[in-house]
């Protein structure tokens, strides 16, 4: 497996405030990966520099075969490069159904123009009708998506994320107000679509990251601290200490 994100020694300070302190992270093309770590420690910045939102400063990030440093990109930019992410609340278009929001979807790098004025072809037919199996939509495809249940809603953007081919893709706690059931089919979907492609899953719900069975890593204070099985991590002394707040 070779490496498609590489990150190194990144620090971003908000106003005087250390909030990403010299941390590195890498991941491989087709790695599933969890990230934990408590309230503050720093997921959600880390995000917002791999997709360009913040830019650190100082650090690297590195991404693809042709060594490309994505600072020097736009986020418009790094999602074209194949980076896509999925915010915890889902962003479907509730007045459209399911088949016209993951059609939508697969034209959206073009452009909103290139959308307002897209006819559907027979292959885009086909790649919508294999993404709903891949997200468990297939009886849903003509549902208004604002019918939708909030996990199949969920499910759908994930779906509409993997119609635009990103080579990684970011999903901010995806079994967040799910029920047990829902939250079984989210990891078959996230499991499946980290078969192609890099997933990052930043998760509170440890039962969650259990059934992922990845590689996790542990974040404190904008760094790194610990990061193996879920099983190494959890065992890990500054890992528990972190979480009772010692
Ligand atoms: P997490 O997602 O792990 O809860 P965040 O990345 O949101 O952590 O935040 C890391 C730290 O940076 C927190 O202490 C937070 O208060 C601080 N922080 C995040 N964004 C900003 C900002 N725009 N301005 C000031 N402080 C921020």
């Amino acid at each position: 497996m070779s490496t498609l994100l590489e990150v190194s020694g990144v620090s971003v300070t908000f106003d005087g405030f250390r909030a990403i302190n010299n941390l590195s992270f890498s991941i491989g093309d087709a790695e599933l990966r969890a990230v934990i770590g408590p309230n503050g420690a720093g997921k959600t910045t880390f995000m917002d520099i791999v997709t360009g939102k913040t830019k650190p400063d100082e650090g690297r990030v590195i991404w693809g075969e042709k060594s490309i440093s994505l600072l020097k990109l736009s986020e418009a930019k790094i999602a074209q490069a194949g980076v896509g992410r999925k915010f915890q609340k889902p962003t479907v278009f509730e007045d459209q159904t399911v088949e016209e929001n993951l059609t939508m979807a697969l034209k959206k790098p073009r452009g909103w123009m290139a959308v307002l004025t897209y006819k559907p072809t027979a292959s885009d037919r086909a790649k919508v009708v294999d993404l709903a199996k891949q997200i468990g939509l297939t009886d849903a495809l003509e549902r208004k998506s604002g019918e939708l249940s909030h996990g199949q809603k969920q499910w759908l953007e994930i779906g509409m994320l993997l119609a635009q081919e990103p080579r990684l893709l970011l999903v901010d706690e995806p079994a967040a107000g799910m029920t047990p059931e829902e939250r079984e089919h989210t990891t078959d979907i996230l499991l499946e679509a980290a078969k192609t492609r890099a997933v990052v899953v930043v998760e509170h719900d440890m039962e969650f990251v259990r059934r992922l069975n990845c590689r996790v890593t542990v974040l404190h204070e904008g760094a790194v601290l610990a990061e193996g099985s879920l099983d190494h991590v959890t065992s890990n002394q500054d890992v528990i200490d972190v979480y009772l707040g010692r």
